[in-house]
């Protein structure tokens, strides 16, 4: 290991286990064709954390010198997107690869801010930054230590600028620089500290720790539809419970979910129910079966959802009406949140008016309703209500002989009909 006065660290190739026969054939060719061409090209961020940890990466980013137009005019297949900060997107048959050009750091003296490169609003929440940098700014503005290494396939060294290496062996997740300001910036970090932590099952460092908890509610402030996509990736990781003991003790599920967090604190069954969920989602991913986000939204949700639709038949509704209106009115109200698309709002509803479905168990109303497009989400969500309490495994019976009878042949939900919208929300 090598140390030099700016704060580097290169781990030599003897040093580490990662290999090139860990990295895709695409990020290779990518990183390659770069430094052929001359241009300092690294492996960067999750990858070579968990190639380093001796994960299977869920997929490779490369950060290089070379600017979005350099890369397009070196590969075909190359797009460029991004309006935030425009970024390479090189396609080949079976993957594309993030390939982003080193950036500057987030100006912090009221000259950079001057210079217009980069605008805020909001107390500091970045909402567009634009500026080519160094390798070692574009570590430092990176979220965790652990997420700024590089791998540098020319020569096999593993090139450390924010003290990853050091967090790695403590398993610590550690923001780069002050936290109170990286989370103010952009406060869907204090999600990914959560993810992270659980995930790898590390511990979050102290100071970052204390500082999610005072800045959770700004949470709010996130896009929406970012948040979406960051929530899926919360309970479809495979460590949902983990990660959820992690949003819980800093606080972050109340910003995101506001009205179910006060509904589950209310009760401790009402905790133990939600983690029940978030088990058997785990379950699901280690069995590695593919789950729509709407089978995740109707068990998470899945106690809260009946007490709702309980009391308004209680109230005189419907029992078709009271889940379907319970259901879309909870997940809409999220939306200012957490954009969920409507598509998979109407999904949710259908599982939940579903369940009244398979209650007609007499003529052809089952052969019927097993071949339509939503049953199998439905069912699943039946198989873990009656398992989990232990109730109408009458039921579950009759319908799991009738599956075994019929095998479906259709894959779960889409493709099926438009799904009907809730009355009142009709135009
Ligand atoms: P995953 O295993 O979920 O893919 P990841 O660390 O690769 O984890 P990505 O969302 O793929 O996460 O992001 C790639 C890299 O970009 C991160 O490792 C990190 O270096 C950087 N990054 C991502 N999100 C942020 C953010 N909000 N702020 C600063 N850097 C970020
Ligand atoms: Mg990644």
């Amino acid at each position: 290991m090598n140390s030099s006065p700016e704060n580097i660290t290169i781990l030599q190739r003897d040093h580490h286990t990662i290999s090139r026969k860990q990295i895709s054939t695409a990020t290779l060719k990518v990183l390659y064709r770069l430094h052929e061409e001359g241009f300092t090209a690294y492996l960067a961020g999750g990858a070579v954390r968990d190639l380093m940890l001796n994960r299977q990466p869920k997929d490779f980013d490369v950060a290089t010198e070379a600017t979005p137009e350099q890369i397009r005019r070196l590969f075909r297949n190359c797009r460029i997107i991004g309006r935030r900060f425009r970024l390479a997107h090189v396609i080949f048959k079976n993957e594309t690869i993030e390939t982003s050009t080193f950036r500057a750091p987030i100006p912090t003296t009221p000259e950079d801010a001057q210079q217009g490169k980069t605008m805020t609003v909001n107390d500091g929440l970045v909402i567009r930054d634009n500026l080519f940098g160094t390798p070692e700014e574009d570590a430092l503005r990176r979220d965790f230590t652990i997420n700024a290494l590089f791998y540098d396939p020319s020569d096999f060294t593993v090139i450390d600028h924010a003290g990853g290496l050091e967090d790695l062996n403590q398993r610590l997740i550690r923001v780069i620089g002050d936290p109170d300001r990286r989370f103010t910036e952009d406060p869907v970090r204090m999600i990914r500290a959560a993810r992270f932590a659980g995930t790898l099952d590390f511990q979050i460092h102290q100071a970052d720790f204390d500082s999610i908890r005072r800045n959770a509610p700004l949470l709010e402030q996130a896009s929406p539809s970012r948040m979406y996509e960051e929530v899926q990736k919360l309970f479809f990781c495979g460590h949902a419970k983990k990660v959820y003991h992690w949003l819980e003790k800093t606080d972050l599920i109340r910003p995101m979910f506001t009205t179910f967090s006060d509904w589950v604190e209310e009760d401790p069954k009402r905790h133990d129910w939600v983690i029940q969920a978030l088990e058997q989602m785990d379950r699901w991913r280690e069995a590695q079966l593919s789950i729509h986000p709407s089978l995740l939204f109707a068990l998470i949700f899945g106690e809260y959802h009946e007490t709702l639709i309980a009391q308004k038949i209680e109230q005189g509704s419907a029992p078709f009406d009271a889940a379907r209106d319970t259901v879309y009115q909870h997940l809409n109200s999220i939306c200012i949140q957490v954009r969920i698309p409507k598509t998979v709002i109407y999904q949710v509803c259908d599982i939940m008016t579903n369940q009244l479905r398979f209650r007609k168990t007499k003529g052809r109303q089952p052969q019927r309703f097993m071949q339509s497009a939503g049953f199998l989400d439905a069912f699943l969500y039946l198989k873990y209500t009656t398992k989990t309490h232990n109730r109408d495994l009458d039921l579950l019976e009759f319908w799991a002989q009738l599956r075994r009878e019929n095998p479906v042949k259709r894959a779960p939900h889409r493709a099926g009909p438009r799904r009907r919208r809730p009355r009142n929300k009709r135009k």
